[in-house]
């Protein structure tokens, strides 16, 4: 019993978390799960591949360079404008 809890954790986990950031950057998030259940190494090129367009509630655009931030930022990490708060629901 206590093996299938650590493969659970082993494999579960990754997939769980890759599900998330690929759900988060428009990807199929099944696909990604399971590459990310038997590779975690793609959880490093998730989180890395930053999305190329605003996705509503998880990345935004800069007004100002059109880079792509994390949508809880209030500032931008490129050109340090402030970007506005008004579309947060
Ligand atoms: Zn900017």
């Amino acid at each position: 019993m206590s093996e299938m809890i650590f493969l659970l954790l082993i494999f579960g986990l990754p997939a769980a978390v890759g599900f998330k950031l690929a759900r988060a950057r428009n990807k199929n998030p099944f696909i990604w799960g399971l590459l990310s259940g038997v590779f975690p190494f793609f959880l490093v090129v998730l989180h890395f591949n930053k999305p190329t367009h605003e996705i509503k509630g998880h990345f935004r655009e800069c007004g100002n360079c059109h880079g792509i931030i994390p949508w809880k930022d209030t500032v931008c990490k490129y050109c340090a404008t402030a970007v506005s708060n008004a579309e947060i629901i």
